[in-house]
């Protein structure tokens, strides 16, 4: 194929072999929300860039190198999204729906941009599932995010192994007083940090902690550490929250040296890593962000969220085998008919059955073919039964019923009879 034919690197078709286990994941992910009472909202996919700069912050990576960003035929500068939160404010801003204190308690699923370099675990357009949870400040939302996501690990046979790190970064008041003593001790030690932590250190100094450089990291041992400057209400929460985790019995370890990414976060903040993935090993993350959308021009509302990748859940599925069996098959029962007679007559009849078992997988040969290659498909679907309308069935208005994986000999059934005898023998979905 021609090269300006191919998709663009790190974009990924997701094929229908594939699909299944992304919509199992999926419904799995959204029947858990919907039990925890949380709703739905879809935003645009393209966003004025100022959105993301002001929100994401223009010391990040995210808005330094990795958006996608473009003018339209207007002239205004236009970025296809590289996260959620940024809009979902835009939007419950934009609609008032959480002026006065209302509580909104939101998730959303999309694909995500960013230009990074594609690797395993790590692409150009990505997929998340995220959550926003807006004007409640305490930590019991906190622990219901965790519990919540807890509870998905287990549902899906992964819970061993995924870790949960936490860390509080506190108000931005202690967060300042924070970063004023580690800018004085890293500036201290200026000659040993690598170059991209110089750098950091004047734009963005709590990144250099999330350094991956062995000499920074060396310097970074001795640095003052953000538990120290806690501010008493951030302290108090940070307990609850791990009270409440410990109440549940959801482990997870301290970490000093998580900060995330963005600049929005305050007091809690953690990540589920696996070391399942390689070198991409955070599948969810998420924290507070309580002053967010004040900075965004709203009134002060309180804010916390996640968001996972559905790429490395995925993979991660397939790497520890926890694909469930029955999401491969795709069809319950498969109707052969030969000739035009009975092809007319199968059709019918297929659709009658399908207003009585909406939710029955009944596939309809098409393309006609021998009784042979017929049946072939059939067995090749999948299915477990196989309906057959040839010249005798024709003749007494019958349809053989042939089980087709080995339970059983074929039998005729009385067309007015088959809807209610395929509800004995296959469980619907
Ligand atoms: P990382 O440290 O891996 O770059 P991040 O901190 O940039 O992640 P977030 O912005 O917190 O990621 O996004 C939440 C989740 O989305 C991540 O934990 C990860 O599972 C997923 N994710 C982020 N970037 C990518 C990407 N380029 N490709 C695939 N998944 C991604
Ligand atoms: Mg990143």
């Amino acid at each position: 194929m021609s090269k300006s034919l191919q998709a663009i690197r790190g974009m990924n078709d997701i094929l229908p072999e594939q699909t299944p286990l992304w919509r199992y994941f999926e419904g799995t992910v959204a029947r858990l929300l919907d039990n925890y009472g949380y709703k739905q909202i879809r935003m645009p996919i393209v966003e004025f860039t100022e959105l993301f700069k002001r929100s994401i912050g223009e010391v990040t990576d995210i808005v330094e190198k990795e958006m996608y960003t473009f003018e339209d035929r207007n002239g205004d500068s236009l970025t296809l999204r590289p996260e959620g939160t940024a809009a979902c404010v835009r939007a419950v801003l934009e609609h008032g729906i959480t002026g006065g204190g209302q509580v909104q308690k939101l998730w959303y699923i999309g694909p995500m941009f960013r230009h990074e370099r594609p690797q395993k675990g790590r692409y150009r357009q990505f997929h998340q599932i995220g959550l926003e949870v807006f004007n409640l400040d305490g930590p019991d939302i906190d622990a219901e995010l965790i519990t919540m996501t807890w509870r998905l690990w287990g549902e899906l046979g992964i819970r061993d192994a995924v870790k949960l790190e936490l860390n509080s970064l506190g108000t931005s008041e202690s967060r300042g007083r924070y970063r004023e003593a580690l800018v004085e001790y890293l500036s201290a030690h200026h000659d040993k940090l690598d170059e991209d932590s110089q750098r950091r250190l004047k734009t963005n100094p709590l990144r250099v902690l999330d350094t991956k450089n062995a000499d920074t990291q060396a310097v970074l041992v001795d640095a003052p550490k953000m538990a120290d400057y806690l501010d008493d209400e951030s302290r108090v929460h940070f307990e609850g929250l791990k009270a409440r985790l410990d109440a549940v019995g959801i482990p997870y370890v301290l970490n000093p040296k998580l900060v995330r990414g963005l600049d929005y976060y305050s007091k809690t903040v953690f990540e589920w890593v696996t070391d399942k993935l390689g070198a991409q090993g955070t599948v969810c993350a998420g924290g507070r962000y309580d002053g967010l959308v004040e900075q965004m021009g709203g009134k002060p509302t309180t804010g916390v969220g996640f968001a996972m990748g559905i790429e490395r859940l995925v993979l991660m599925l397939e790497t520890l085998e926890q694909i469930p069996e029955e999401i491969s098959r795709q069809v319950d029962v498969y109707l052969c008919a030969f000739g035009e007679e009975a092809e007319l007559a199968g059709l019918a009849l297929a659709e009658r059955v399908r207003d009585q078992l909406p939710n029955l997988r009944l596939q309809v040969n098409a393309g006609a073919g021998s009784f042979k290659s017929q049946f072939k498909k059939a067995d090749k679907s999948g299915a477990l039964y196989a309906l057959i309308l040839g010249d005798d069935e024709m003749a007494q208005q019958v349809v053989g019923f042939k089980p087709l994986r080995g339970q059983g000999e074929q039998q005729s059934i009385a067309w007015d009879a088959l809807a209610a005898h395929l509800a004995t023998c296959v469980v619907q979905g």
